[in-house]
């Protein structure tokens, strides 16, 4: 009881809106149009996970890891952490309800302004004004805060004492995270933070601000219906007008006998499809193969974000950077959140060189696999110490965790190879950002006297390419169908209309990082959110509908184990 998503047989054949997805731009946008009194529903192709249930221990972990490549599938279709084994490049994303918010480091950045003065993007996100008012009412629901101690925390320290070497300034980072016990706006009471580091394999204490326990408990409380379990495989057209969902339950395959049974078709007005960068370019692509007429941008422009995680080898000084988790393996660790502080380089002439490099820590189940992780680099002395001492003693009590973001010229691709999405991007590799990070991370590894370590797992199925955890485009916004997918609202262009190159699809909508069309230097959480409350302030206006973001204040608040227990 009290959790969000309801038995699958209680779904119901018609609704006004269905939400595809439930990471931050679903998340926003079932609150908001449950509010307005919309009939809303969400699918997500992931499981429900409470406070309490994310993996703590490396068997756990392990049993929730899906690895997909060109020609194999590992690991259950609704596992926590979705790894995309890519030729070019791979990609990490959350698999859940509460998509990327379960298992990210919650850093919440502002893009520097010059990032939307790119003319990539459609003018009415630099002129309207109502960026400024999304970011407003994101930020008032997300609520970025920086850890108390930052500066105390060691992983902190070792990076703070680079900032001269790289001509860097050190800042503490806001992260969203309740430091404080407090009540959140959607009538959520969250315990404070133990700064147990563990929040990149989901938070047990509930003190992470996941959109799983504030925007979507609270389109619940307004009348909202979660599925999960069901994943979407295209959008089709109904010949009278409005939309219908052709969806699976997770895990079966098109075309198996089985699957048959587990098949749905739900119809709606208006589908908003925010399964996140990867997850809506392919619904979007399978659309367009059954004959949905989208703009021929679709897949392009995806950007990593210009965003590596590479460690520090072999330091002298110890960083506490590997989480201990809740409750807590080893008594007298002070971890802080995964993220504490970033040093910050800023250029006036040229944004695409600037970076901000994050002083991350691993999750406590991931511990026992770092010795082996090191080994193939031959630093088996090491290793071999800590199987022995455990990780929080010997070298990997040393070990520096690096979150770097920056800027990459968005040039991979999208498509659909044999029915799976693949990612092209042959020259990813050589992105001058690479270079760039690696020099800056060598600088604050030596700085410690340690070896930057730009990926442990090269020899394994992993290879030498580049990774990301901010996958970003594909459905790409922009001024008409001839330069994006989507208008700066989210609105999917119609290509069925050769003279119109504006025409968008009625009630057909994409709202999560899809639609960004570049990279941000900055962690997109906040933007991805902002943008969805942006799109819903465009949809009220549509519409004509009425809703207000304000917090709920319950008579007796919900608890982060049962979220849809309301008072
Ligand atoms: C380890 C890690 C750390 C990160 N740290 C940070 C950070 O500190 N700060 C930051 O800003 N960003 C961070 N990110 C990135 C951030 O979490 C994502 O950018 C963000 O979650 C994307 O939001 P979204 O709304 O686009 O989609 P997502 O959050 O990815 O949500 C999409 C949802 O749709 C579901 N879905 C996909 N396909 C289907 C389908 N066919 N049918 C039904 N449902 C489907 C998915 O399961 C998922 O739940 C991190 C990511 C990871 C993996
Ligand atoms: S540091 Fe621990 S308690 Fe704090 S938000 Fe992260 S996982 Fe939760």
């Amino acid at each position: 009881m009290g959790r969000l998503a309801r038995p699958l047989e209680n779904l119901r054949q018609r609704y006004d809106v269905i939400v595809v997805g439930s990471g931050y731009g679903g998340a926003v946008s079932a609150s908001r149009l449950a509010r307005a009194g919309k009939k809303v529903t969400v699918l997500e192709r992931g499981r429900e996970f409470v406070t309490g249930e994310f993996p703590a221990r490396f068997p756990e972990l392990r049993s929730e890891l899906r690895l997909t490549g060109k020609s194999m599938t590992s690991g259950s279709a609704t596992a926590l952490f979705d790894l995309r084994i890519g030729e070019d490049i791979h990609v990490l994303v959350g698999c859940g309800l509460g998509g990327g918010s379960l298992i990210n480091a919650g850093v919440c950045l502002r893009p520097d302004p010059r990032v939307f003065g790119d003319e990539v993007w459609p003018g009415q996100i630099r002129q309207d004004g109502l960026l400024d008012e999304g970011y407003r009412r994101a930020e008032a629901w997300v609520r970025p805060a920086t850890h108390p101690r930052a500066a105390e925390m060691r992983k902190y320290q070792a990076i703070a004492g680079a900032a001269e070497a790289t001509g860097c300034t050190m800042r503490d980072t806001p992260v969203a995270v309740s430091f404080d016990e407090n009540v959140n706006p959607a009538g959520v009471r969250q315990p404070a933070c133990t700064s147990c580091g563990d929040c990149c394999s989901g938070c047990n204490v509930g003190a992470k601000n996941t959109v799983a326990l504030s925007y979507l408990p609270d389109a619940v409380r307004h009348g909202a219906e979660i599925f999960t379990e069901v994943s979407v495989e295209r959008v089709l057209q109904r010949p009278g007008g409005g939309w219908r969902i052709e969806a699976a339950r997770s895990g079966t395959k098109p075309g198996d006998r089985s699957a048959v049974s587990g098949r749905l078709a739900i119809e709606a007005d208006v589908v908003i499809v925010a399964a996140g960068t990867l997850g809506s370019t392919e619904i979007l692509l399978r659309s367009a193969e059954a004959g949905l007429p989208v703009s021929d941008r679709l897949g392009k422009r995806f950007s990593a974000n210009g965003d590596i995680i590479a460690f520090g080898y072999g330091g002298k000084e110890t960083v506490n950077a590997i989480g201990i988790g809740h409750p807590a393996k080893i008594e007298g660790f002070d971890v802080g959140s995964a993220v504490t502080g970033q040093l910050e380089y800023r250029d006036a002439e040229n944004l695409d060189l600037e970076y901000a490099i994050q002083d991350g820590a691993l999750p406590s189940p991931i511990a026992p696999a770092l010795p082996v992780m090191f080994l193939p680099n031959g630093r088996l002395l090491g290793a071999v110490q800590s199987l022995i001492s455990g990780v929080y003693k010997g070298p990997f009590s040393r070990l520096q965790t690096f979150f770097a973001v920056s800027h990459d010229s968005a040039s991979g691709e999208f498509r659909l190879d044999g029915g799976r999405l693949a990612l092209v991007w042959p020259d990813a590799k050589d992105e001058p950002v690479y270079k760039r990070l690696g020099a800056a991370l060598s600088a604050v590894s030596a700085h410690v006297g340690g070896s930057y370590v730009q990926n442990p797992l090269a020899g394994t199925v992993m290879g030498s390419q580049p990774a990301t955890a901010h996958p970003l485009g594909g459905c790409g916004m922009g001024v008409d169908r001839l330069s994006g997918v989507v208008d700066h609202g989210g609105r999917v262009f119609d290509a069925s209309t050769p003279a119109n190159t504006t025409a968008v699809h009625e009630g057909l909508y994409v709202i999560d990082g899809s639609i960004i069309p570049r990279s941000l230097g900055v962690n997109p959480l906040l933007t991805i959110t902002a943008l969805a409350e942006r799109a819903m302030l465009n949809m009220r206006a549509d519409y004509g509908l009425s809703f207000n973001a304000d917090a709920t204040v319950p008579a007796m608040p919900a608890d982060v184990s049962a979220p849809a227990r309301f008072g």
